[in-house]
């Protein structure tokens, strides 16, 4: 695991200083506060300032004044410096000059087989930008549910579920919808709607669906499928991160909900990724079979085109195969009763979007 780094943290609004833990991955540096929270400033989006060559290391973020984090370990800064921590935009000029050397190469095989490969090279800025967009165009007008010990619940859970290196900031929403249903969205976004709360068998179910949903976004299925169906000029939108005109021009001629729905390859990827995750994490993986048996009955209770989950049976088959290749697995509940309990009430306080 990388090594953690004791912070303080101003807001940038109030003199008040936080301690803060702060690892760096990537593509920038992740701040956990005291209270759970996590932040992800992007490597382009923070200034690295050392008043002494063996003083303190600041960052700064955002707009006069800025939010501050210093950190007193003057080696912090070789930390930024070194190879593991690239500006993005350096990285995107050498995959946009290596794309077109290898254009004919692409040609020859097929988009799709492709799209995959380039979608790894997509800014994961970039990629938030598109999920939102295409949260925003399918749900408009959707509900929240906001309740804060449901809220505090599933925060957990997340944290619970989320890997220890990962670039994504995931944002999981419950939506007051009557659908049996889980969707994700490139760049981090989940949508849970709370007909999926409701016939949730227990926690560790509803963990092995947001596990899946992770595995979408961690392994860019979404940014995978619009490349394949925008081809070149989408990708090289994409990896440029030209985010001021993208949006009008990129869904030009493509059917936005085709965004989210995967092939089977994809589906058994995230799904078999998504169980490794719940073994690590000590998660009864048993239960997801039950959820997906769930999901399975009521399949048909949405509408054709929102229905994300194909090829429910066959997926099981494979699941159980991969549970009974860890048959000393033990679990640890997910959350407490009381927690699972405040979750499934999340939708007595709504917010409108
Ligand atoms: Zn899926």
């Amino acid at each position: 695991m990388a090594k953690q780094w004791k912070a303080d943290y101003y807001d940038g609004k109030t003199a008040a200083r936080q301690m803060v833990e702060v690892r760096t991955v990537s593509q920038g540096v992740h701040i956990k506060f005291t209270d759970g929270r996590i932040r992800f400033w992007y490597r382009h989006e923070f200034h690295v300032l050392q008043d002494h060559p063996q003083g303190p290391v600041r960052l700064e973020y955002g707009e006069y004044p800025p939010e501050i984090l210093e950190i007193q370990d003057p080696s912090f800064r070789d930390v930024l410096k070194g190879r593991h921590l690239k500006r993005p935009r350096y990285l995107a000029l050498w995959l946009a000059l290596l794309a077109v050397m290898i254009i004919p190469a692409i040609i020859y095989w097929g988009i799709p087989n492709a799209s995959g490969w380039f979608a790894r090279f997509v800014p994961v800025s970039v990629e938030e930008q598109l999920g939102n967009y295409v949260k925003n165009e399918l749900f408009p007008n959707r509900r929240i549910c906001q309740a804060d010990a449901g809220r505090q619940a599933l925060d957990e859970l997340v944290r619970r579920l989320a890997p220890e290196e990962y670039e994504y900031n995931f944002k999981v929403e419950v939506v007051d919808s009557d659908w049996v249903n889980a969707v994700a969205f490139p760049g981090g976004n989940i949508l849970i709607f709370r007909g999926l709360l409701e016939k949730s068998p227990s926690t560790d179910a509803l963990a092995g669906v947001l596990a899946h949903e992770m595995q979408h976004i961690l392994q860019r299925h979404g940014t995978e499928n619009l490349i394949s169906q925008t081809a070149l000029s989408g990708l090289f939108k994409l990896i440029s991160g030209d985010a001021g005109s993208w949006a009008n021009t990129l869904f030009d001629g493509v059917q936005i909900l085709s965004i989210l729905k995967y092939t089977r390859e994809l589906e058994t990827e995230a799904d078999e990724s998504a169980m490794n995750l719940l073994l690590q994490r000590r998660v009864d993986p048993t239960e997801m079979i039950k959820m997906y048996q769930v999901l399975n009955k009521h399949s048909s209770s949405f509408p054709e085109a929102i229905s994300t989950h194909p090829d429910m049976s066959s997926r099981m088959e494979r699941l159980k195969i991969l549970i009974s290749q860890n048959p000393k697995f033990v679990s640890e509940p997910v959350l407490s009763e009381k927690n699972w309990e405040s979750l499934k009430n999340i939708c007595q306080t709504l917010e409108n979007k």
